[in-house]
């Protein structure tokens, strides 16, 4: 789960990690308010979850209250797109409003998993090079990037921070500021089971001091039931509707880029039926487990989500007959699909118990299935007719 730079500055300040002063502003209005309060230079930011409003026009720095009304009017309400929102952008319905900082240097800090490592799998990274994405200082100066494992059994030690420290050529005055700032990357990131914790830019201030300009924290969705602090965060207005839709209906789906949809049950399953789409020359539009024992109401909600994505061309159904039996499936297939107006065409492929009376009826319904025996024979399927013309 994503949050707000607002709401992640929050947590940093709890950890005593130094921020700019702020606050949240809905209105133009609000935005003088809390300017003249502040009473200095302002930055106003619009809030959204996704990096790169700099370019996009969402930072803009006011000198007067005057000027931060007009900034939070231009920002409020505009369709903001960067290149982490794609082409749509997203709408913003709120601004940080902040002290302007004096920067005199920007840095990069983070906390993240390196799942390529196995014992020490959180890594920090850094950069003298802050204030771009890390994927553009990769690409750009990939020696300007610092890593320091650490093992999340062994926990956080000095020498990591340190180690940080020489490496980013930083004045011998902000050791121990710098030293506090990486330790509560990392007991913020263990106390609240955070994916990423990220401070981007880390800057030093014209007088000398670290401060954290803006922050990026995502959170493990299992772990969220031991932070209902932090799930009190969830801003659904900025996630996928599908995926909010999905954990609504109590099915594990992803999203993807491709456009042959499937529904399976299992995730392994799932996995594989995807790995099947690739090699069958397609791209699966997402992952979805419907789980073990699906319902029919299960099967009906995946189906109204697979046909409310535009990108789905055509449907790869994929269930193994277990405790749920074939005929059973096949039921809840056929009525699902005639209740909902399904766009594409589908092709639905059944293994198990009474594999064969489950394709009987589908093969004999009304509905235009495309039933296939073997896996891949249904991938291939599915991936035609996602070609075909509609
Ligand atoms: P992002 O573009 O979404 O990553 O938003 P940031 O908060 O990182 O802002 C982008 C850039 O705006 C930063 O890298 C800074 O260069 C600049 N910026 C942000 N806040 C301030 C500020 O208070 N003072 C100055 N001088 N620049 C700022
Ligand atoms: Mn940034």
């Amino acid at each position: 789960m994503k949050i707000h730079e607002y709401q992640a500055k929050q947590i940093l300040r709890e950890y005593n990690v130094p921020v700019p002063i702020g606050e949240i502003a809905k209105t133009p209005e609000d935005a003088y308010k809390i300017a003249s309060k502040i009473g200095t230079k302002v930055v106003v930011k619009a809030q959204i979850h996704a990096g790169g409003r700099g370019k996009g026009g969402g930072v803009c720095l006011a000198e007067t209250p005057e000027d931060a009304y007009k900034a939070a009017k231009n920002i409020l309400g505009m369709r903001l797109i960067t290149h982490q929102t794609g082409p749509e952008g997203k709408i913003v319905n709120k601004v940080l409003v902040e002290q302007a900082t004096d920067i005199k240097k920007e840095l990069y800090l983070s906390l993240l998993v390196d799942r390529s490592r196995n014992k020490e799998c959180l890594v920090y990274m850094a950069s003298e090079a802050g204030g771009m994405d890390i994927e553009e200082v990769a690409s750009k100066y990939p020696d300007k990037i610092i890593k320091v494992a650490v093992s999340p059994v062994a926990g956080f030690s000095p020498f990591q921070a340190r180690k940080l420290f020489y490496g980013l050529n930083l004045d011998k005055s902000l050791s121990n500021q710098f030293i506090n700032i990486v330790k509560a990357l990392y007991q913020i990131f263990i106390d609240k089971d955070a994916s990423l914790v990220e401070i981007n830019p880390l800057v030093i201030t014209g007088d000398g001091n670290l401060l954290a300009i803006d922050t990026k924290m995502t959170f493990d969705d299992d772990g969220l039931y031991r932070h209902p602090e932090i799930k009190e965060m969830r801003d659904i207005s900025e996630e996928d509707h599908l995926e909010v839709e999905a954990v609504d209906a109590g099915v594990n789906y992803i999203k993807l880029d491709g456009n042959v949809g499937c529904m399976v049950n299992g995730a392994g399953l799932a996995m594989t039926t995807m790995d099947l789409i690739q090699l069958a020359g397609g791209e699966p539009a997402n992952f979805l487990d419907v789980g073990g024992g699906a319902s029919v109401e299960r099967i009906e909600k995946a189906f109204r989500i697979l046909n409310s994505d535009p990108k789905v061309r055509a449907i790869l159904v994929n269930i193994f007959g277990g405790i749920l039996r074939c005929d059973r499936v096949a039921q809840g297939i056929i009525e699902a699909a005639s209740k909902i107006e399904l766009k594409v065409p589908m092709v639905v492929r059944l293994q198990g118990t009474n594999v064969e009376e489950g394709r009987n009826l589908l093969k004999n319904s009304n509905l235009k299935f495309e039933v296939a025996e073997g896996l891949y024979e249904a991938a291939l399927k599915a991936v035609e007719l996602s070609k075909s013309k509609m």
